[in-house]
């Protein structure tokens, strides 16, 4: 009903994200009395705690990731093909939580396609578990989101990464700065481009938005690590900002490439 409303509002050429934000702050409120939810996001295992059952829990600490992107890796490999062929990246690291596949990859698309906007509690909790695994001692002075296009926000009524970047923040006790990048280039999704045409496609995507960056070690937010690029795009905009430093963390990543 939500996506429902949410079109009909975008249908008349606003950014009307009032019904959404309402509902989905009912729905968070009263969320497990009216609509409980029970299965692990990742797998679909029954009866477990909102996020993730226990099997995928163990699966994200034991999965071989790249210690300075959030690719996934052979076991045994500290770094990907890409960071082992030295490409240079200008965040100090990324992490994502779980590989993009199975039942995430549908949830992660429901969340961004389907109006499933609730979906950013699990996800949000899930992003916060592997940062806190990740990099246990960094403090972040801001958190930021990945921004959608306007003319994506118009179609889809919301900004998937800003609405589980904030409740991310919030569970990390990082101040967050909704608005801070912009995103001025309406660019196509990733999926079915090379690492390299992704690179030409990013160039000059990302604009600085409102707030201050200057001296801050920023934690950015997005949903799903795909070549990389757009993690770079945004962490030189915010270098350019006078940011300290960038790290990445998203939902989740393209398996092995
Ligand atoms: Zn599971
Ligand atoms: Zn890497």
């Amino acid at each position: 009903m939500s996506g429902m409303l949410n079109r009909l509002c975008a249908r008349k050429g606003g950014f009307f994200l009032f019904p959404e934000r309402l509902l989905l702050r009912l729905r968070e409120a009263f969320g497990q009395t009216f609509f409980p939810q029970r299965t692990c996001v990742c797998c679909g295992a029954l009866g477990v705690e909102p996020v993730l059952c226990p099997a995928c829990q163990k699966k994200m600490t034991e999965l071989a990731v790249c210690s300075l992107c959030a690719s996934f890796t052979e076991p045994g490999q500290l770094f990907c093909r890409f960071c082992r062929a030295g490409e240079k990246k200008p965040f100090e690291a990324a992490v994502a939580a779980m590989p993009y596949q199975g039942l995430l990859r549908k949830n992660i698309h429901r969340f961004k396609y389907g109006g499933k906007a609730w979906l950013r509690r699990p996800f949000a909790d899930m992003v916060c578990r592997k940062v806190k695994l990740a990099w246990p001692e960094v403090k972040f002075d801001l958190a930021a989101a990945v921004p959608v296009h306007a003319n994506r926000l118009r179609q889809r009524g919301y900004d998937q990464a800003e609405l589980f970047g904030e409740l991310a923040a919030a569970e990390l006790d990082t101040p967050f700065a909704p608005g801070l990048l912009l995103r001025v280039k309406d660019t196509p999704p990733s999926a079915g481009y090379k690492k390299a045409e992704r690179r030409i496609l990013m160039r000059d995507a990302f604009a600085p938005g409102k707030g201050q960056a200057a001296g801050a070690k920023i934690l950015l937010l997005d949903d799903i690590y795909t070549t990389g690029e757009t993690a770079k795009a945004c962490s030189e905009c915010l270098l350019k900002m006078g940011a300290a430093q960038v790290w990445v963390a998203t939902i989740a990543a393209t398996a092995l490439r």
